[in-house]
């Protein structure tokens, strides 16, 4: 992390740094504030500091502020996706949500990713960089403030994988659940991972319960190879061994996303050997239809399909859930956006 990235500094490190600019205590605090909870865009906003001071702010620590490139709203629902600009000019995404439990925002955690899943549009270029956690938080910031309505959920679901950017994010989450911030209670904050052993077991320490979602999307190996090159560096049972540590340290309930592919993934044979290979844990199913993009040709599996495989796995007695489809129309799947913009400005 870069040193002078005011926003993702602990109020700790704040206090420090103000100190060494000659500043009591309460100014650092107040200067946390605007940052945090009143999330402002600029020095010049934080009205109970000196212009001195803010001239002083500015030139010593450049605030780090994402700019909003495009907003789409869904016709369908009231989903929002935005397309944010970093201050290098690299464009990342973010979706709103809204469920009857509250506002939702889907963040990024790196600009492209490095995972390579064959159904997923962020991995196409590969990764570029890391987000810093003052950029994974102006997402929601930005949301925030734009929309006027307090954002309740954050799931780190879009572009990147959250564990190949561990510091990071541990940063960022610790700065979004701060009583004197957001306050975003870490039980509504959500990282989901393409399966990183080492680490799972190394957030399952960290004291944050958090919930932890794994993209299994396979039921075993082989499949999961076909669909995840990271299948070929960590066994499917290296994985789930790591998970139930997270449960039993943490005693979160486990969450799988499994992405419907027709043909790959989707038979009755699948549902049975997944609810065989999870019988036991206490664990919540999140059936995605795959979201086709142009670049592969996999295709959603059919309704009835979906279903059948659903309902093969509550006869298991599992917890499961389809996910509702939403902001279809507008590129919502993860990665999609951000990789037509690209594909529109660099011909
Ligand atoms: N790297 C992390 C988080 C980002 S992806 C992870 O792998 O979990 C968030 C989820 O969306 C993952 O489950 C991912 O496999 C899934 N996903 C990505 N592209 C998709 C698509 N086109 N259709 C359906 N699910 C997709």
């Amino acid at each position: 992390m870069e040193n002078l990235d005011i926003k993702s500094l602990y109020l700790e490190e704040l206090t420090e740094k103000l100190k060494e600019m000659g500043q009591p205590a309460f100014r650092a605090k107040q200067i946390f504030e605007w940052l945090h909870e009143k999330l402002v865009e600029n020095y010049d906003e934080m009205t109970n500091l000196s212009k001195e001071l803010r001239e002083k702010l500015k030139k010593t620590y450049p605030l780090v502020t994402l700019k909003v490139v495009d907003a789409l709203r869904s016709r369908s629902d009231e989903t929002v996706k935005y397309l944010f600009q970093l201050e290098d000019n690299r464009v990342i995404e973010s979706v709103r949500m809204k469920y009857h439990h509250g506002n939702s925002v889907c963040i990024s955690s790196q600009v492209g990713c490095r995972m390579g899943c064959k159904f997923c549009a962020s991995t196409i270029g590969g990764k570029e960089r890391d987000l810093l956690p003052s950029e994974m938080l102006d997402q929601i910031y930005r949301i925030q403030a734009l929309s006027g309505e307090r954002v309740s959920n954050v799931v780190v679901m879009g572009t990147g994988e959250p564990l190949d950017n561990y510091d990071n994010l541990i940063r960022f989450i610790k700065l979004l659940s701060d009583p004197k911030g957001l306050n975003i209670s870490t039980r509504n904050i959500t990282v989901s991972t393409c399966g990183l052993p080492e680490g799972i077991r190394k957030l399952a320490k960290e004291g944050l319960p958090i919930t932890l979602a794994l993209s299994l999307h396979a039921p075993n190996n082989e499949i999961r190879k076909q669909l995840m090159p990271i299948a070929n560096q960590y066994d499917l049972q290296e994985v789930l061994d790591a998970f139930k540590d997270y449960y039993d340290l943490t005693g979160r309930r486990l969450t799988f996303e499994y992405s419907l592919v027709e043909g790959v993934n989707d038979e009755e044979e699948h549902a049975k050997e997944l609810a065989n290979l999870i019988k036991g844990l206490n664990c919540h199913v999140n059936l995605i239809p795959v979201n086709p993009i142009k670049e592969r040709n996999f295709k959603k599996s059919e309704n009835k399909k979906i279903q059948n495989f659903k309902n093969i796995l509550e006869k298991y007695r599992i917890n499961v859930t389809i996910r509702r489809e939403m902001g279809a129309d507008i590129n919502a799947a993860c990665g999609q956006l951000r990789k037509s913009y690209i594909d529109k400005y660099s011909n």
